[in-house]
């Protein structure tokens, strides 16, 4: 595998094109208009920057690695690839077209993986005629540090599929897991309900923000307390994967906190909207 697509330059497309430019591979990074694009590379110079400040890459390795990187506008303008990692916006209709079009335009051998953190591999492979060829490939923010991919088994995908995405994860340099399609995989299944119970500890006035957060990284020694860490995922995002949870799997515990719920109907988001469960500059 040589030629690598990702759709969506977002938060998580640009950092798959980089990581996958970074280890040598020729990427395409799609999206739907040239002003995502560019702010995209901006924010890969930048990445790459710091990796250069920190000695991870030679000045050299980073112009060699930004090189590497096509930018596209549109999914039709697209050229054939090995593999399409799709990390557009986590919206089904979005994603199932996006699909339709991949199926299209790819060769049969193409293997068509997406990034969802929610929706069902299995669904989005039953829009294409290649099942088989469709993988979940759930890369964490941000790309380039973090080291897991949880590597996602739709129903149908084949075995064979399955190792060559398992093996091409390896040589980025990442701790692939495998797990099979079920709401929120394991990654969220296990964090979100984590998460929410720390938002009903506040509701209901166990103690404050700071001290539920100070409780789980010094007693559990988490990097990042589960209120801070909601903030940074953005607290639309977090309730979306509860409801996904909450539907998929059918049990009352995954309900998310009416505290949730309400904050986010106020557009309290988090980091990304200045208010959250605290508040930033
Ligand atoms: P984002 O909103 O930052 O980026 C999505 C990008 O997709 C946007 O630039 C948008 O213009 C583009 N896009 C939308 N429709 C398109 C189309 N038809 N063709 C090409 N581009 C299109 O979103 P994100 O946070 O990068 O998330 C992308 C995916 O990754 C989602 O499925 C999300 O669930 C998943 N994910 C996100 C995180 C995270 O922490 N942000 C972590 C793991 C997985």
């Amino acid at each position: 595998m040589k030629e690598i697509a990702v759709i969506g330059a977002g938060t998580m497309g640009n950092g798959i094109a980089h990581v996958f430019a970074q280890f040598g591979y020729n990427v395409q990074l799609v999206d739907i208009n040239s002003q995502f694009l560019m702010s995209a590379i901006k924010t890969i110079e930048k990445n790459l920057a710091r990796q250069v400040k920190k000695e991870v890459l030679t000045q050299k390795e980073s112009e060699e690695t930004l090189g590497r990187i096509k930018t596209v506008e549109g999914i039709d303008s697209i050229k054939p690839a090995d593999i399409v990692i799709e990390a557009a916006t986590e919206n089904e209709k979005v994603k199932k077209e996006i699909f339709v079009k991949l199926d299209d335009l790819m060769p049969d051998k193409t293997i068509l993986a997406t990034n969802t953190s929610s929706i069902s591999i299995t669904e989005i492979a039953a829009v294409t005629s290649r099942p088989e060829k469709v993988i979940g490939m759930h890369f964490m923010n941000p790309v380039p540090l973090m080291k897991l991919i949880e590597i996602v088994r739709g129903l149908a995908t084949s075995d064979k599929i399955y190792q060559e995405v398992e093996e091409l994860s390896k040589k980025l340099g990442k701790v692939p897991v495998e797990v099979n399609d079920f709401p929120g995989f394991i990654s969220n299944r296990v964090l979100l309900p984590m998460i929410n119970e720390a938002i009903y500890a506040l509701m209901e006035g166990v103690a404050n923000a700071e001290d539920i957060d100070t409780v789980m990284k010094l007693g559990m020694n988490h990097p990042m307390g589960p209120l801070t860490l909601a903030d940074f995922i953005g607290l639309d995002v977090c309730l979306q994967i509860l409801n996904v949870l909450f539907d998929g799997l059918g049990d009352s515990k995954y309900r998310p906190c009416p505290l949730l719920k309400k904050m986010v109907s106020a557009g309290y988001l988090g980091r990304k909207t200045g208010r959250g469960f605290y508040t930033y500059e």
